[in-house]
Formats: structure tokens, sequence, C-alpha cells
């Protein structure tokens, strides 16, 4: 059978692509995908105790662009969630404790740390005359980044700023990247601000919520079309011949668009070497009880080798007494070992330089468009990619 587009990947990227390139634009679409399954990372399934788990993190879906809300709710109903995050941290602060006077004991305040963390930092009263203090410094914004509240000079915010920095974001930081908030890309930590307000939400989008009955039946539906081919199990580079500005499927000249949404640097045999990732171990814990934690995930911003914990009930709602599953997560430095999974990149001016030596390969090649966290290398959630790959389709009907 011929086919008018090929595209390499099921998650977002490929299967948003290849539904609206498929139904607007009457192609005929093959979608190679490597896993066992479509969806990509966001890609979701029961375990054997019968708890909907996500297998390659905890994913929850939010946005402000009506566009990508409107387009993904014609192949899923939403269940209605809002994530809500909480820091679990020693009462001791681990350094400026000597062990001997260690008092033991954890506590708690929302993450992003907003004025009611404040509270439970530095007391009631404490709290709310620090919090006016902020509010005051910042009259027009309702959050800021840590980076910026570090710039403040007044002491008592930089005391505050200090104390953020510190049970919040140094430790988790190092486990998630290893590197300080300094070191990495500013945009990382402006993902998770100071919140100027009593907000806990861990995202304020105007559109958030959890498919229905989760996002694998999401993207089987978006994907069913008779347009759309999907063959799963398939390495496309095993059928890819990349040479002289032609691209060739099974030997033959495809001369139509090729949206690739893997690795840019494995498409061209890491010829200029690797780019560098982080990659995550999951660790599942199955228990025999209705509930672990209270909130959908918890982070251990001082403490422990792992950076969080999700108990996943909490995000799809499901209701199945006496057990739950929840999850761990051990960031790590990626090194291209067999079952590894490139999840991060690492955004820094040296890392974006080599990937511009392969995004020049790939402008060699006409028909072929690099799509994706993976193919952009780039720090992307999931609306992001459906609204690129809208844009995209747009472009090539
Ligand atoms: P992917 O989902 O990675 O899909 C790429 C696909 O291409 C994969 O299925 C891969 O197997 C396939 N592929 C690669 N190479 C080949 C090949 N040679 N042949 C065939 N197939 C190939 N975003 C949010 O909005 N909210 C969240 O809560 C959230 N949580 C996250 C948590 C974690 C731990 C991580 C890592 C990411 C999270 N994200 C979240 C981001 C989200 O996962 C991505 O935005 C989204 O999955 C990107 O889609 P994609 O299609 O670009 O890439
Ligand atoms: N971060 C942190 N402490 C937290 C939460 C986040 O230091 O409790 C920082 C950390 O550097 C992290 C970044 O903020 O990598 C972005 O966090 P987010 O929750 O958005 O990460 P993701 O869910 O994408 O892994």
């Amino acid at each position: 059978m011929a086919y008018d587009v090929l595209i390499v990947g099921a998650g977002y990227a490929g299967a948003v692509a290849a539904r609206r390139l498929a139904e607007d634009g009457g192609k005929r679409v093959l979608v190679l995908e490597r896993r066992p399954h479509v969806g990509g990372n966001a890609y979701d399934c029961p375990d054997a105790a019968g708890i909907l788990i996500h297998q390659y993190g905890p994913h929850i879906f939010h946005t402000n662009d009506r566009r990508v809300f409107d387009y993904l709710s014609r192949f899923t109903q939403w269940r209605r969630y809002q994530h809500r995050v909480i820091a679990n941290l020693p009462r001791d602060n681990p350094e400026a404790v000597p062990a001997g006077k260690k008092t033991g004991g954890r506590f708690f305040f929302p993450v992003p740390f907003n004025l009611d963390s404040l509270k439970n930092a530095f007391g009631p009263e404490e709290g709310e005359r620090l919090g006016q203090k902020l509010l005051n410094a910042y009259p027009a914004q309702s959050q800021v980044t840590i980076l910026e509240l570090r710039q403040n000079s007044d002491p008592e915010i930089a005391a505050i700023a200090d104390y953020v920095y510190e049970h919040v974001f140094v430790h988790y930081t190092m486990k998630q990247w290893g590197q300080t908030p300094e070191e990495i890309d500013p945009s990382t930590t402006a993902r998770v601000p100071v919140r100027l307000s009593r907000d806990d939400r861990y995202f304020q989008d105007a559109y958030q919520g959890m498919p229905l009955h989760g996002y694998t039946p999401m993207f089987e539906t978006m994907l069913d079309h008779p347009g759309i081919t999907v063959e799963t199990g398939v390495d496309a580079l095993s059928r890819l011949e990349l040479a002289d500005g032609a691209i060739k499927l099974d030997g033959q000249v495809f001369a139509g668009p090729v949206i690739y949404t893997g690795q840019t640097d494995e498409l061209f045999g890491f010829q200029f070497g690797p780019l560098p990732y982080r990659t995550l171990d999951f660790a599942y814990d199955t228990l025999k009880q209705d509930c672990f934690q209270t909130h959908g995930t918890v982070n251990y911003t001082v403490d422990g080798d792992f950076t969080r914990i999700t108990e996943f009930k909490h995000l799809t709602g499901q209701e199945k007494p006496g057990v739950t599953t929840i999850m761990r997560e051990y960031s790590k430095a990626y090194t291209g070992a067999e079952g590894e999974i490139p999840y991060y990149a690492i955004i820094n001016p040296a890392n974006n330089a080599l990937y511009a030596k392969y995004k020049a390969q790939a402008d060699q090649y006409p028909n072929l468009r690099l799509l994706g966290r993976l193919a952009e290398y780039k720090y992307y959630n999931m609306d992001a990619i459906a609204a690129r790959a809208l844009a995209l389709s747009d472009e090539l009907l």
C-alpha cells in the first residue's frame, strides 16, 4: 500500500499529526512505533493488581490552549482533576542541626511554595507577616521564580528565599539533575514558582484533567481512522535509510513528509556524539490499603534518594478498596544502555549547540520534519507537543 505521510513514533506528536493529516487532509498515513503500544510516554495500563498506572511517569494534563483541549476532547471525556502536591521533609534541616540535637519528625507544606507554605514553615503569625512583606515587594505579580527571589536584597526577603531554596529547590534539583538550580536552565525551576497567593494547585491552567478512561484509550481512538495504519513493535530505523538528501523506506524513496518524533542523534547514528539526557527508574509498590498518601504526588524535597512518590488512584479517581499502587522516581544520567529511556533533555548552551549540528543534518532532507520532545530536544509538556503537531499539520495541509 502506498502512503502519503510517514510518521515515526505514536506519542502525542505522532498521533495528533497522524489524525489531523488523515482526517482533514485525506492523507494515507503510516505510523511506525518501536514500543508494543501507542501513547508514547503518556501510555497507561492496569498493573497486576488492576490499578491504572502510568508506565513512564505520572502524567497530568493541563493547558491554556483552547484548540488543543478541544482537539483532544474529541477522543476522550475528562475527569475533572486539579493536581496538588505537598513537600514532605524532615523537621530538622539535616545540614544545620547536629545529629545529637535532632528532634526527629517530618512536616509538610504545599508546593509550589505559597503564602500558606510560609505559615507552615514560620508559624501562623510570622508567616502572615512575611507573606504581607512578599506581597508588598511584588505588588504586580502573582508569582516569582526562586532565582528572581534570591536576587532580592531586603534581608527578610533574602531569608525567605534562602529558606525556600534550601527546603524546596536545591536538594530536589540535585536529585533530579545532578546539578544545582543555578547550573540548570532557569526555565526549569521557573516551572515551579513561589506563589504570591494561597492557590495550592500545581498548575493554574484553564483546562486541567485526566482522560476519563486513561490516556491509552484516548490515543487508540485518535489513531482509529481509515487513513491511518499503525505498526507497533517496529523500529523505524531498521526500515529507513537517509542518504544524499533522500529518505528511503524499505529500500524505496519516500517522497512525502516524514515526521520523525524519536531522538535526532540516534537518527544520524550519533555521529557528533550522543545528546545528554536524564533518565528515571520507577519503583512501584502495590499496598494492601485503601490509600497511602493525602495527595496525588508528594515531593521529598530535602532527603531520600528519590524525588517524589505518586499514588495513581488520586490522579485517576479509580475506586478499588483495599489496594493501591504508588511509584517512586529515581533520576540518573542516561547512558544509552539497553532498556534505558531518555526522559529529559538537559538544556544548556553546549547541548543546544550539539543539537544544532544534528538539526543542520536534518535540514539536508527537505521532506524530514522533526517534531516532539525528543526530536526537538526540548522540555515540552503534552499540550505544547499537541499544539506543535497541529501547527505542523496545518503547514503540511
Ligand atoms: P514521546 O511520548 O516520547 O513519543 C515518542 C515515541 O516515538 C515513543 O513512543 C517512542 O517509542 C517512539 N520512537 C522513538 N524512536 C523510534 C523509532 N526509531 N522507531 C519507532 N518509534 C520510535 N507533560 C505534561 O503535560 N504533564 C505531565 O504531568 C507530564 N509528566 C511527565 C512526567 C515524566 C516523568 C516525563 C518524562 C514527562 C512528562 N510530561 C508531562 C511530558 C510528556 O511526557 C511529553 O510532553 C510527551 O510525552 C511528548 O510526546 P512526544 O510524542 O514528543 O514524545
Ligand atoms: N523542583 C524542585 N522542587 C520541587 C519541585 C520542582 O526543586 O519540589 C524543580 C526541579 O529542578 C524540577 C523543576 O523544578 O526538575 C521542574 O519541576 P516539575 O515538577 O515541573 O518537573 P517534572 O514534573 O517535569 O519532572
